[in-house]
């Protein structure tokens, strides 16, 4: 048995691109915005899993692992996180020193709570149900002081998605969730302003008001990557985006950080794509599972080969039943009933 903790890869530009965008709001003439779009590339991308053995070891899967799944049943419920430990070492205004430490934990988590009794309180549990809208800053934790990014999701289709998240997660927090492109609105002194713009944003314009479920997303990320067409839908979200924050930035009793915002979008707007071409092309071979239910049914007592994560995807190539995929998301924090054999 095993639980997905975390991800990780290496990640490499590999293009970027610069254009201007004609772009048009109301019946006002039309204007243009400076687009950068950077396209990353996320090579060795590994899973952190942590082992239900008498160390309670930590181990990493790496690209080309195999995994087999018991007979029966593969996927069990999903499990506490645990902790992180945090502690900001050095900062400047470059660069911030941390030590970060990750607790495990093998209990179901209470009603309505990620979080066993034991971790609901920890400093990582005060943070994580705060980004999940309950609880207050706290000023004592560090993971307050963390400045955080602002940003919109871009799925294909006609909505978008603002998000927050802490700095030191990088990338890897675009990994980790269906994405097709991303837009970076602002990086916030800490997650509290980040939070602040994000709820304000998801009530202020109607195209980030609905997130869309995660099966639409899916659909809309799977038919955007076989359209082929990057700098159409670039162009799409660009627009869709600078419409949606104008409208926004413009109503009355917005938060005082929110002023400059469209002005500065107008100006420059960065955009980026992470992706991987080879396992792209093997997610678009692949049969998707929206839900845990169709994972477990297709995994249990099968083997697999992990083959990367790519668009919020882990790709494994199920012996006998072809290429699959399951969102990360369905994975992380829970009880896995398999072992890692190579
Ligand atoms: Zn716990």
């Amino acid at each position: 048995m095993f639980v997905v903790r975390a991800l990780n890869a290496v990640f490499n530009v590999s293009e970027v691109v610069r254009d201007n965008i004609e772009c048009r709001v109301g019946l006002l003439p039309p204007r243009v915005v400076n687009v950068i779009m950077t396209t990353y590339r996320a090579r060795n991308t590994q899973l952190l899993i942590q082992l239900n053995d008498p160390y309670n070891s930590w181990c990493l899967i790496e690209e080309g692992t195999i995994i087999r799944f018991n007979d029966g049943k593969a996927l069990g419920p999903k499990l506490c996180p645990g902790a992180v430990h945090l502690d900001l070492i050095k900062r400047t205004d470059e660069t911030i020193t941390f030590h970060m430490l990750r607790e495990g934990c093998w209990e179901e988590p209470s009603p309505r709570t990620p979080f066993c009794p034991k971790h609901f309180n920890t400093r990582y549990g005060q943070y994580v149900r705060y980004v999940f809208g309950s609880g207050k800053p706290n000023p004592d934790n560090p993971f307050f002081h963390l400045p955080a990014l602002l940003y919109a999701v871009f799925y294909g289709g006609d909505r978008l998605k603002v998000g927050t998240t802490i700095i030191i997660k990088g990338l890897r927090r675009f990994l980790e969730q269906p994405v097709y492109l991303i837009a970076l609105l602002k990086l916030c002194r800490n997650i509290e302003d980040a939070r602040e713009l994000e709820v304000w944003f998801s009530k202020s314009s109607r195209l980030f008001s609905q997130a869309p479920s995660m099966k639409l997303r899916i659909g809309d990320i799977i038919r955007s990557l076989m359209r082929k067409d990057l700098t159409k839908d670039m162009c799409r979200f660009v627009r869709s985006l600078i419409l949606a924050v104008t409208e926004a930035t413009s109503r009355r009793g917005r938060p005082g950080s929110s002023k400059s915002l469209a002005d500065q979008l107008w100006k420059k707007l960065s955009v980026i794509n992470v992706t991987r071409p080879d396992l792209e092309k093997e997610l678009l071979r692949s049969r998707v599972a929206v839900d845990v239910n169709m994972a477990d049914k297709i995994l249990a007592g099968r083997a697999a080969e992990f083959l990367g994560i790519v668009r919020g995807f882990i790709l494994l190539r199920v012996n006998g039943a072809g290429n699959f995929a399951v969102p990360y998301e369905v994975f992380r924090d829970r009880l896995t009933y398999a072992r890692v054999t190579s």
